[in-house]
């Protein structure tokens, strides 16, 4: 396969760059991106690269339905590599999904899927997790599940408070489902309004459910992941509300905890909320630096600019954007009217995700990342 060829990893060969440098004394997880549109991805790659980091970009299914599905996804994060020459490993995982958008995932370019059978008991979910596995591992697809409940408002999944993972069922949880990740709960949470959420963390979970790992032998073929573990950022909610936005009670995970975790065991790390903000923000400012900007495009920025001042509270772009025509949002903005917010919102995002990587330990990775096709991957799956 040349280098031109662009191609998406599972996330197994990814995690287990990270395990490798944990086990040699630099605890280290890769960051996983939530992403909604082209230029989202753009700086997601971009920061990855600055870093020489492996990264995992995500789409919820909230996302699939905005773009209008997995296919177009799949083809808008393909197209953002080529843009950028990006030639380090990603994945493209599927975040939240259920049996039948995990399948389609599948089918549709998708290198990893997720599913969240969390509200089912123990035994229906890892049988829940198994049926979307007996699809995704004969194509080489890796999947995650999730034990446990976190606590916030995920696409249509809404946990009041937070039900923590059993550390003890977590190794039986990997040899019934034969999952490759899994997200256990350990009192992070969804959204921006994590609460005094850091008094709920129970690193031990973490420690715990990785030591059992270990004593069975599973850490370099089975990982834990972290969900909800933005740090929502001060100085970005008080840029937002600087400029007509109106956000309030926010809490995010202070980074020394991420790191704590990281330590302890988590190998993929989830951050949405951070990446909404910083986009939000960068909306917000333009407009604000811009006055009158939106004039010359009733169809593009009028409506966005519309949408933001009639709604402090927006922090999801899929929110200010759907008044616009999608394709717009699917390709590179060059020469179109988004072009000028657009090269802001990459540059935020790609300076967010760089630090981040940093701090998880992932940065310089990329190089100890083995490139494994999909299709040798499920030769391997076979094999096992
Ligand atoms: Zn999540």
């Amino acid at each position: 396969m040349s280098k031109q060829d662009f191609q998406l990893f599972s996330m197994v060969p990814l995690l287990r760059a990270a395990e490798q440098s944990s086990l040699n004394g630099r605890p280290a997880a890769i960051g996983a991106f939530n992403v909604n549109f082209y230029t989202q991805a753009e700086g997601i790659l971009e920061g990855l690269k600055r870093a020489d980091a492996p990264g995992i970009i995500q789409a919820s299914r909230g996302a699939n339905k905005f773009q209008g599905g997995p296919d177009k996804i799949s083809a808008m994060v393909l197209a953002a590599m080529k843009e950028t020459g990006h030639d380090l490993p990603v994945s493209l995982h599927l975040d939240h999904g259920d049996d039948e958008k995990g399948r389609e995932c599948v089918d549709n370019g998708f290198s990893s899927v997720m599913i969240d059978a969390s509200k089912l008991d123990l035994k229906d979910n890892i049988a829940a997790t198994k049926s979307i596995l007996n699809y995704a591992h004969p194509r080489g697809v890796s999947v995650e599940g999730e034990f446990g409940k976190l606590e916030g408002v995920e696409e249509d999944v809404i946990h009041e408070s937070t039900t923590y993972a059993d550390p003890f069922l977590v190794p039986h949880f990997f040899n019934e489902s034969k999952a490759d990740a899994l997200a256990v709960a350990y009192g992070t949470a969804h959204g921006p309004n994590k609460g005094k959420g850091t008094d709920k963390l129970a690193i031990h979970i973490v420690q715990a459910s990785y030591a059992g790992m270990k004593a069975y032998g599973q850490n370099e073929n089975h990982f834990l992941v972290g969900h909800g573990s933005s740090t929502v950022p001060k100085e970005l909610v008080e840029e937002i509300n600087r400029y007509g936005g109106g956000i309030k009670d926010s809490a995010g995970i202070p980074m020394q905890k991420i790191q704590e975790a990281i330590a302890a065991g988590i190998r993929k790390v989830n951050i949405d909320t951070d990446l909404r903000l910083g986009i939000t923000a960068a909306f917000r400012k333009f407009f604000h630096d811009n006055p009158g900007v939106e004039k010359k495009s009733p169809n593009v920025l009028v409506p966005i600019k519309q949408a933001l001042d009639s709604h402090p509270e927006f922090i999801d772009p899929r929110d200010y954007l759907k008044t616009i025509d999608i394709g717009l949002l699917r390709v590179h903005p060059r020469g179109g009217d988004l072009e000028p917010v657009m090269v802001l919102i990459k540059e935020r995002i790609a300076a967010h995700v760089e630090m981040l990587v940093r701090k998880f330990g992932s940065a310089g990775l990329a190089a100890s990342v083995e490139r494994v096709t999909l299709a040798e991957m499920a030769k391997r799956y076979d094999r096992n």
